[in-house]
């Protein structure tokens, strides 16, 4: 899997991923999982990372499936933004990954939130596209932020952590703004982990 080698460009640019598993792979529990991946995106993405507290966090939309363990990592990259999606299914795929219906159970997601101030697509079209128009789509072409960092508190609360002032390129609040448009009890949801809440 190290051997894998995108090209390097010669800036790197800020980047957040956001990682998240509720299944246990290869005797790992989701937690240990998320952690050995940020080990492996270490070497192969980044010049430099951080990572969040991880969270649990029930699944959403609740289909009674198991828990959600979640984390943010901010980095500096080197790799372009479409070989950083390649490297991060490469990971995906490393921890047992198999893509199925969205919103699916999962050993290992890894989404990119953002990548500098990129917005993809760059023709204008971000705004119009919707996450629940992808629904049920297993490929789906890069967004980029994220359609559903600016919903989702499993994003937003460890986001707020490692970047508070953050600003959403297209919706122009910062991570924090973000997250206070949330209800309550969104926010109420997401757990800090520790082994006995796992
Ligand atoms: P989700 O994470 O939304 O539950 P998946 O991980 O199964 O869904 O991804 C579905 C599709 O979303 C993939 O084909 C991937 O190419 C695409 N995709 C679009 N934008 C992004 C992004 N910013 N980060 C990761 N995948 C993305
Ligand atoms: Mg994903």
């Amino acid at each position: 899997m190290l051997k894998w080698e995108a090209k390097r460009l010669s800036e790197a640019t800020t980047c957040y991923l956001g990682l998240g598993a509720n299944l246990p792979f290869a005797g790992k529990s989701p937690d240990q999982s998320v952690i050995a991946a940020i080990d492996v995106l270490a070497k192969m993405v980044f010049d430099d990372v951080r990572r969040s507290p991880l969270y649990v966090t029930t699944s959403v939309p609740d289909t009674g499936q198991p828990d959600f363990v979640n984390c943010v990592l901010v980095g500096e990259t080197q790799l372009s933004v479409s070989d950083l999606l390649t490297a991060c299914q490469k990971v995906e795929a490393q921890f047992g990954r198999e893509r199925q219906a969205r919103w699916s159970a999962r050993t290992l997601d890894i989404d990119i939130l953002s990548y500098g101030d990129a917005v993809v697509p760059a023709d204008g079209t971000w705004s119009a596209l919707s996450a629940d128009a992808a629904d049920g789509a297993v490929m789906a072409p890069l967004a980029v932020p994220h359609l559903s960092l600016h919903e989702r508190a499993f994003v937003l609360v460890p986001l707020v952590d490692v970047a508070p002032s953050w600003r959403h390129p297209v919706l122009n609040k910062t991570s924090v703004e973000l997250l206070q448009a949330l209800p309550k009890a969104d926010r109420a949801s997401v757990r800090p982990f520790s082994a006995e809440n796992a």
